[in-house]
């Protein structure tokens, strides 16, 4: 189902958006050497809380997880990518960190990545970092009203390719609204002009990710989270954007950096 947001609904989703994105800044920032992927998910919970909002992961039980999920965010360490399950262990000096949160604040889903380096970055971990970023603002520039899914696909792509990655196409990104996973999917490659039709009212999350030497996943012992096949790092960045009259509409920028 492809839903289309009304412009009242649309106004809550900006609400939710914020939210995510102050969120996860306020993460990043107490992220430090030493903190502890289990603090981190206690922190989220008590900022989804203190909203009046509900976490999309705490219940989320889908066909490849070992679920219901049990947490409030996901913590993913540098050869894990996406799913990463919280669990006792703290942040080392280097360590790339990417954090992936959902929520729904009166009925609307927003969801929104981030990755990011504690202590010292090494040049690697930049690099995919960067990708990811510019992947993220390429399928945004790409998206609005009559631009199609694979406009967005190639986009993207072609930032990740010509950064000389090579990307996954089982999980991408995906419409949201009403509930986080939507139709339409949007694979992080494909071809332009193909593909369902972008319309004023549709939210998408976009989510590049890639992995230094491999488009290979392997699921950890935890049933959830997903490591790169070849144990190298890897980086997401993921906004959730609105598609509007005249373009698309960033709804998970936090407060340092919305007008
Ligand atoms: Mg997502």
């Amino acid at each position: 189902m492809i839903e289309i947001l009304t412009p009242a609904e649309l106004d809550r989703a900006r609400a939710t958006g914020a939210l995510v994105a102050d969120i996860l800044d306020t993460l990043r920032q107490r992220a430090e050497v030493g903190t502890n992927l289990l603090e981190l998910d206690g922190w989220a919970r008590e900022m989804i809380e203190a909203a009046g909002a509900v976490s999309c992961y705490v219940d989320y039980a889908p066909a490849f997880g070992r679920g219901p999920f049990g947490h409030y965010i996901c913590t993913s360490v540098n050869d894990a990518v996406l799913h990463g399950l919280p669990h006792d262990y703290a942040i080392a000096d280097g360590d790339l960190v990417t954090l992936d949160l959902a929520v729904s604040l009166d009925g609307i889903a927003a969801d929104s990545a981030i990755s990011f380096v504690v202590g010292e970055a090494a040049p690697e971990s930049n690099a995919l970092i960067r990708a990811t970023r510019e992947a993220l603002a390429a399928g945004i520039a790409a998206a609005g009203p009559g631009t199609r899914i694979g406009d967005l696909a190639h986009a993207i792509g072609s930032v990740l390719e010509g950064a000389g990655y090579s990307v996954n196409l089982e999980f991408g990104g995906h419409g949201i609204g009403s509930t986080m996973h939507q139709d339409p999917h949007v694979p992080n490659t494909g071809r332009a002009g193909r593909g369902y039709r972008l319309r004023p009212g549709l939210l998408l999350a976009l989510e590049p990710w890639v992995m230094t030497d491999t488009a290979e996943l392997v699921t950890d012992d935890d049933g959830w989270t997903l490591r790169s096949a070849t144990g190298c790092r890897t980086a997401h960045s993921e906004h959730t954007i609105a598609i509007t009259e005249d373009g698309a509409e960033i709804l998970t920028l936090p407060a340092r950096l919305r007008g």
